[in-house]
Order: C-alpha cells, then structure tokens, then sequence
C-alpha cells in the first residue's frame, strides 16, 4: 500500500511546532509552519531549555515523551551544529534530601557526595546563608536555544518545508483549505484558537549572563525562592521564576532578585547582565494535549500544546505521537 501523503500546516513555530514541522517534512509530507512569531520570539526562546520534566502533567504520559526525547537528544548532542550538548545537572532542595526520581535511576541519577553539598552552601558572612539540604546529580541533555531553534528550523527548511512568518490566526478553521492536515502547536496561544480555559499561564523570567568560570555544570532547586544557573556555550542563564501571571514585560527587580540569589548560590561576584527574557509556560491543569481531532470544516487536527515547564523535555516524544495520530500508523514505532 502507498502511504498517504498529506499537505501539513502546522499553527506554531516554537519547539513543538518546529520539531513536528522536521518530522512531518523529513518523512515527505510538504509542511509549512504559519506562526505569528518565530524562534527567539516565542516562549521557547526565553526558555533555559535543560532536559528535566518540571511543571507539567500528567507524569504517566510525560515520561515516557520524555524518556523519548532524551534519546534522540543523545544522538544530536553527536553534533555540534544542533546546540545540544550533554551536561551534568546539580538538582538541589533547600527543604530536605531529595528523592532521586524513579526515572532518573536508570539514566544514571546519584546522590550528590556531601563534599559538593557543602562548597554549595558556604556563604560569605554578610550574607543570608543559602542552604541546600539534598541534592542529586544527572547528566542530561541541553539545548541551547540561541543555536538549536535555528538548527530545527534549518533543518525542516532543508526538507523543503516552508515558514510563514507574522500570520496570527482567529480560528484553526482559517488554515488554507489546501492543508489537509492542521497540527495545532499554539502553545499559550492555543487558550484562545482552541478555546482551552484549562491552558494556565505560567510566567517565567531569566537573567543572561556571561559564562561563569569554573561552572561546567547546572545548578538548580525548585524549592522557593527557585533558583538556576545554567552555563551554555557563550553565555550563563539565571533563573527564575514561575508565577501565575499572563506579563509578558520585563520586571528589573526580579532581574535582581534573580542574579542576587544565583551569584549567593555560586559564591560568585554579581555577573553583568547581557540580557532579561520572559515567557510563558503554557500549562494545562488536565495535562499536555496531544490528542486527535476535527476541524468543524471536516479536516483532520492535532493539538500539541500544554507541555508547561516541559516543551524541549517532551518535544520529539509528542512530535512522534502526533505523526502516528495524524497518519494513523500508532504501533508501528519501536518504542
Ligand atoms: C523561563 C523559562 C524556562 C524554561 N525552561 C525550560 C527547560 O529548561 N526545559 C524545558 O523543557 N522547558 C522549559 N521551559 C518551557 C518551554 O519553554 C515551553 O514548554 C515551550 O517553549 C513551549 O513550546 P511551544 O512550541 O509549545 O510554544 P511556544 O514556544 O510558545 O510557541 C508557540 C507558537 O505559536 C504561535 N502562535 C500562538 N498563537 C497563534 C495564533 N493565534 N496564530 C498563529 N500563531 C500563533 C506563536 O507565535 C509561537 O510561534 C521554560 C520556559 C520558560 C518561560
């Protein structure tokens, strides 16, 4: 039987839509991308972008999107061109020790010897002392954004996809007729164009700063204040913030309250600022949709959206999910 293939729009050029937008084109179906912003624009610009499942649900599903995703993230981190890269992450709690995740067990997840537990919590005398209580140690993927969004958009250009660019859709039913098929990757967007009131609005707010002697690795706690330090191939990002709030504006105090408690954290002097981004977690209360449906013009539709504090942790395991819902060849994929 000769596969079908189908004229492919894809609402959304942030991870998701990208990354679908490679998998749809590099298996011959012609895709075009229409987003209202691209690439740096949008939330998965601003993001930190570590491979971690944080801030999103429901955990039966995430993991093994995210146990997907590492895979094909090792294999890129082979190439330098892409920006990913493997790097070990230093996950820490100021409340108690951690419990090291199932999950991360069989990826290599340890303890973290108490050596490096106490050159994290020495403080200088004028300052509150930071405590980190537990902690344990990860090597994971990380994606560099200022280089990777371009490498996926390079490379779904490459297969002879196309980008439209500053095209903001009322209704998924406005998609040019001519797409058969119509994968909705809107990520806050999608409260709107699929009338979502679970969709929540996660604001997250970063500091960029130059790269950090003698950091090789990431240092993140989730427990509040949250804080992270994340050094990438030309530049540091500090973090962070993560607040029920649709502002996309710049706070300069939070700017400073971000660098202080990482420079305290590092036991560093106060880096320059290179620059502030924020974006917007698009998180779902019943959990990331990645879900067949119909347009009421009869088309086929496939939402992808609601990954929160998770779109390049998810990303290729739901851009494959969405491939098999969309030609309907679930099962056949060696999981
Ligand atoms: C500070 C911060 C740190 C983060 N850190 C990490 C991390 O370390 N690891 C991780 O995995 N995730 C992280 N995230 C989360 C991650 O950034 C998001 O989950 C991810 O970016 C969502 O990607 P997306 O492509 O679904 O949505 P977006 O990147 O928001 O893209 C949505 C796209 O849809 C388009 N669009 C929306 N509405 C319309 C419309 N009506 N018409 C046309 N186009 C439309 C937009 O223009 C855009 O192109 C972080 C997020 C933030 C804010």
């Amino acid at each position: 039987m000769i596969p079908v293939k189908h004229r492919v729009a894809i609402v959304g050029a942030g991870v998701s839509g990208l990354t679908c937008g490679v998998v749809f084109a590099e298996r011959g179906h012609r895709t075009a991308i229409f987003a209202k912003e691209i690439g740096q624009q949008t939330t998965s610009g601003a993001a930190a972008a570590l491979w971690f499942p944080y801030d999103v649900e429901p955990a039966n599903k995430v993991i093994p999107w995210a146990l997907e995703t590492f895979r094909t993230l090792i294999d890129l981190a082979g190439s330098a061109e892409s920006g990913v890269s493997i790097i070990e992450l230093r996950q820490f709690s100021r409340t108690g020790a951690i419990q090291i995740p199932d999950w991360a067990l069989p990826l290599g997840g340890r303890s973290l010897p108490s050596s490096i537990m106490s050159s994290q919590v020495e403080t200088s005398l004028d300052q509150k002392s930071v405590e980190f209580a537990g902690g344990f140690v990860l090597n994971v993927p990380l994606m560099d954004t200022t280089i990777y969004l371009g490498y996926l958009a390079n490379r779904f250009l490459k297969a002879d996809g196309q980008i439209i660019e500053n095209v903001c859709f009322e209704k998924l039913e406005d998609v040019d007729p001519k797409f058969d098929l119509v994968i909705n990757c809107a990520g806050i967007g999608a409260r709107e164009l699929a009338h979502d009131a679970d969709l929540e609005s996660h604001r997250g707010q970063v500091a960029i700063v130059p790269r950090i002697k003698d950091l090789p690795y990431a240092v993140v706690c989730d427990d509040a204040p949250l804080m992270y330090a994340i050094p990438r191939r030309n530049d540091c990002v500090f973090g962070g913030t993560n607040d029920l709030n649709d502002d996309l504006g710049v706070d300069s105090e939070t700017t400073a309250r971000i660098v202080a408690e990482c420079s305290r954290a590092l036991k560093i002097e106060k880096p320059n600022l290179l620059a502030e981004r924020v974006g917007l977690r698009p998180f779902r209360k019943s959990g990331v949709r990645v879900e067949r449906a119909h347009l009421r013009d009869g088309r086929t539709l496939v939402h992808n959206y609601g990954h929160g504090g998770s779109g390049f942790t998810l990303s290729w395991g739901c851009a494959e999910e969405v491939f098999d819902l969309a030609t309907g060849s679930a099962g056949q994929r060696a999981r």
